[in-house]
């Protein structure tokens, strides 16, 4: 059965210390859970003392970007094997931030996902478009852009390993939500992609997250949409308490 999987994006944020503190907090409010996979994406610096914290726990360990190449002379990068043998399970690739702020296209994506996808780890193709192309009413083209070229060149098998994040970059960090049935309207074209290419059956199976200024008050009407199957939480996954609500939407 396929199971929602919230996960946190911490992105350049905290210290050491207090990256320590927040995994840690996490682990105790959000023991027991079951209903839901937890994941939290903290900076690579801090991933070894946070692997450290959620060990035996019920949250798995994310990466928020890594290198499309295996080891070499890539000065500063971080490879997905790397990332797999500090006890991550997933790794976010295609992050409005790193396209829209680092300058990374759909080419440079799609290897990422293929490299994170032979290495053994779990993406999470962000996709989503921004506040003027929805204003020209392109979000259609482009998510299906975004879609298309970054699971290019993947088998049924490995796609349903991968993890859909739609993010309309408008919403991220912004404070404003897509409505629950804006939201859901675009998660079924992108399952209606996934469904042409890969088959009705993997496109079922294949999670599709929403993220976009996700919190305590909106989470449940955002999960109750059918085609929304989690969410991935910026900045409100930097409170625990907030986070806890996040993952208890139901309760
Ligand atoms: C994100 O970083 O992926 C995100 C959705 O951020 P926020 O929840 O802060 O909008």
């Amino acid at each position: 059965m396929k199971r929602p999987l919230i996960a946190g994006n911490w992105k350049m944020n905290k210290d050491l210390a207090s990256a320590r503190k927040l995994a840690a907090d996490m682990v105790g409010l959000l023991a027991g859970v079951e209903q839901v996979e937890i994941a939290v994406c903290p900076a690579f610096v801090h991933l070894q003392a946070v692997a450290e914290q959620i060990k035996d726990s019920n949250i798995a360990l994310g990466a928020q970007d890594c290198y499309w190449q295996g080891d070499g002379a890539f000065t500063g990068e971080i490879s997905a094997a790397m990332l797999a043998d500090i006890g991550c399970e997933y790794v976010i690739i295609g992050h409005s931030e790193r396209r829209h702020v680092m300058g990374e296209g759909d080419e440079l994506i799609n290897w990422k996902v293929c490299k994170v996808l032979s290495d053994g780890l779990r993406p999470i193709l962000c996709v989503g478009e921004t506040l003027d192309e929805r204003e020209r009413d392109i979000t259609e083209p482009v998510v299906t852009r975004h879609v298309t070229a970054g699971l290019l060149n993947l088998s049924a098998e490995e796609v349903r390993r991968v993890t859909i994040a739609y993010e309309p970059v408008w919403a991220i960090g912004t404070g404003k939500t897509a409505t629950p049935e804006q939201a859901n309207d675009v998660h079924a074209l992108i399952r209606g992609i996934l469904a042409e290419k890969f088959g009705s059956d993997v496109a079922a199976e294949i999670r599709i997250q929403y993220g976009g200024s996700v919190k305590p008050d909106n989470v449940k009407g955002l999960m109750a949409q059918p085609q929304i199957d989690g969410a991935l939480v910026g900045g409100a996954s930097l409170k625990a308490n907030d986070f806890e609500k996040i993952v208890k939407y139901h309760a």
